[in-house]
């Protein structure tokens, strides 16, 4: 029975798990990402925290791995060849892909995290059997993925999905990005923090339901555009607004997303819940392998 190391690279921890063809987890661990390292210092200490975990959680694993699959923020280059990280700034243009083939000895696939929950959620989560539709992370920050006749959208330079930067508030709050009003400096955990003085998870009725309105208004417009049918969305942020949030995005894309063949377009939370990111990282490395996850 074949395996593969699911690799998920975060601002807050580097998690790793073993995980069939079938999406089942075990060995699951993780190492806090600023425990070992911290901003301006060199990246290779973080290399070193992470090559520990992953001969850790190999060791316990057997010897049945078959490659490595990860879900690391971006930006990055095509293939992960080089990741840049935004919320871990000891890694910039830091080659990972080819430092953990080397370290594990194994295919290794790189991809966005957001990109790679949208895979997992197609595999084994509320998308499976999709073939038309949109993977979302809203947490710290916002990301995206986009499937379309059964296949990930890449985009010029492999960044396409960023719906974070989507505008729903014209002359809305400065982005990072440079533009103003985007989805993610309106609707984001930074954004809330910022906007409301307290973290997300101590946000107001009121603004559980405007972020949620929010983003029902940029998939609407996704939706629309692309003929979709789903919206799956995980995140801290949307998983712990819960309800307020998702019957509030539900509203809003009823509301602006008109045309007939849009009509009854669904947003839902994603089906893997917090073991998303880890089962999108293993959906990489089985699409890596030549393998059929979405579609
Ligand atoms: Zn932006």
């Amino acid at each position: 029975v074949a395996r593969v190391l699911a690799v998920d690279i975060g601002g807050t921890k580097l998690a790793a798990a073993v995980v069939d063809r079938a999406g089942v987890l075990t060995g699951r661990a993780s190492t806090p990402t600023l425990a070992t390292s911290s901003a301006g210092t060199d990246g290779e200490e973080l290399f070193g925290a992470l090559a520990a975990l992953l001969d850790d959680v190999r060791a316990t694993a057997g010897a049945d791995i078959v490659a490595c699959g990860v879900g690391c923020g971006g930006p990055m280059s095509p293939g992960g060849v080089q990741v840049s990280p935004l919320n871990i700034a000891q890694w910039r243009s830091f080659p990972l892909r080819e430092r953990l083939a080397t370290h594990l000895g194994l295919p290794t696939f790189v991809d966005n995290d957001a990109k790679a929950l949208t895979l997992g959620e197609g595999w084994i989560g509320e998308a499976r059997g999709e073939r038309n539709y949109l993977g979302m992370v809203v947490s710290t920050g916002v990301g995206g993925g986009i499937v379309v006749d059964g296949r990930m959208l890449e985009g010029a330079s492999t960044n396409a999905g960023h719906i974070g930067h989507v505008i729903v508030e014209p002359l809305g709050r400065q982005c990072g990005c440079g533009a103003r009003g985007c989805l993610e400096a309106e609707a984001s955990g930074s954004a809330i923090r910022a906007i409301t003085g307290r973290p997300a998870a101590q946000a107001s009725a009121e603004v559980r339901e405007r972020t949620g309105t929010l983003v029902g208004r940029a998939v609407g417009s996704v939706v629309s555009l692309l003929d979709l049918r789903l919206v799956v969305v995980a995140g801290s942020v949307a998983l712990g607004f819960g309800e307020a949030f998702f019957a509030a995005a539900q509203r809003e894309l009823d509301a602006v997303c008109r045309i007939e063949f849009a009509r009854g377009a669904r947003v839902q939370p994603a089906g893997s819940g917090e073991l998303a990111p880890l089962v999108g990282a293993a959906a990489v490395a089985w699409r890596g392998l030549g393998q059929r996850v979405v579609g």
